[in-house]
């Protein structure tokens, strides 16, 4: 099995925190989606006999394309790779798209799933985080999806920023939890280098998010979510029984996938690459047919480190059978490592270690200290 990721790099303002790849122009809009098609037809041996099981549009915010444009490259997608039947397709989308009329045409689509950036229902922190929505259109936009009877519905928050409260952490949470989404990711709001955000801070006009705040507001979250029925599959991601993200989990499990859009990731099962983050590099280097690709060979440190990374952030944790069956010199280390490590952050069950619930917000602390450097 397999997955897409499809970049899609337009947003409407640039969020304060956000250092993904995304332009605010709108002059690529009209060359952009001509340009990946031909991507896609160049580069569907890259998953060779591969099934696609997932195909998931990200951004940026993909839903300021067309509906009849999510479509046409869902079937160059299936028409260049073998794509299984009733495949998960999500698409990312800003509540300010989601009127009634552009959900009604997304439902003639193969999109079943939205991924939808909420972040907050509170006005001064959106207006806070530049975000392109205000609350309002937050609360129609959900609306018109239940109306429309989008139920794979993913919503995503952000916790631990620097002016909230316990109070109105738990108000945004509630007001997510009345549209009985299926999934919900909560992150932490992050400083990220090159941000406005980031630029703010220096010049004093802001503070970074307080670490005491952050951790409070994990665990509130945390505590709401599994008393209401969610699973924590992953350190930000909560699902109903059964409605986890099929294309991020397959991230987290090593299972190949092809990244089309600038800036976008692969990795074939061996080794990572990406193509080029810059508009008219893309652009100009599809149509030229010159290279955009760079690919990183992965050493066995390499690949050991990605798996204690992304395994001990999740719920099963680090599986030790697998661990040593694929990386089994690293075996002595792994054990000389852990022993290192706070004993209250881990717990050892069924041949797996997992982050304990006081570990959860030292993941990052516990999968670098059992990296081999
Ligand atoms: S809409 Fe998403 S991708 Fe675009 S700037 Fe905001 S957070 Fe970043």
């Amino acid at each position: 099995m397999a997955g897409i990721y499809i970049h899609i790099p337009f947003c409407k303002k640039a969020c304060h925190y956000c250092n993904f790849f995304f332009t605010t122009s709108t002059r690529f809009r009209e060359t952009f989606v001509p340009v990946l098609i031909e991507e896609i037809d160049l580069r569907a041996d890259y998953l060779k006999d591969e099934y696609v099981s997932t195909i998931y549009f990200g951004g940026g915010t993909p839903s300021v394309l067309p509906a009849k444009t999510i479509q046409q490259l869902i079937d160059t997608i299936s028409r260049r790779f073998e794509v299984i039947d009733e495949p998960e397709i999500t698409l990312e989308a800003n509540p300010d798209d989601l009127s009634f009329a552009y959900l009604t045409s997304l439902k003639q689509t193969q999109v079943n799933r939205l991924s939808i950036g909420i972040q907050s229902f509170h006005e001064a922190e959106l207006q806070w985080m530049n975000r392109a929505h205000n609350s309002k259109e937050a609360h129609e936009a959900l609306e018109n999806c239940k109306k429309l009877g989008f139920n794979k519905l993913s919503l995503d928050l952000i916790f631990g920023i620097p002016e909230s409260t316990d109070e109105k952490w738990r108000y945004s949470m509630e007001q997510a939890l009345e549209y009985a989404p299926d999934h919900l990711s909560c992150y932490a709001l992050t400083v990220e280098e090159k941000t406005a955000y980031h630029t703010h801070i220096k010049q004093g006009k802001s503070v970074a998010p307080p670490d005491e705040l952050t951790e409070k507001q994990f665990y509130q979250c945390r505590d709401l979510l599994l008393h209401r029925g969610y699973e924590q599959y992953e350190i930000s991601n909560y699902a109903k029984p059964g409605a986890h993200s099929k294309h991020n989990t397959a991230y987290w499990e090593g299972i190949p996938y092809i990244g089309l859009g600038p800036g976008a990731h692969s990795y074939d099962g061996k080794n990572r690459g990406w193509n080029v983050n810059h508009m008219v590099q893309y652009i100009e280097g599809i149509k030229e047919r010159k290279e955009i690709f760079t690919e990183e060979l992965l050493s066995k440190s390499d690949r050991y480190n990605e798996y204690v990374m992304t395994a001990i952030r999740r719920k099963e944790g680090i599986d030790l059978h697998h661990l040593f069956k694929t990386h089994g010199e690293f075996e002595e280390h792994f054990y000389h490592n852990l022993k290192d490590i706070p004993q209250e952050y881990i717990m050892h069950k069924d041949g797996h270690v997992t982050l304990s619930p006081k570990g959860l917000i030292f993941a990052d602390f516990v999968g670098s200290a059992l990296f081999e450097v």
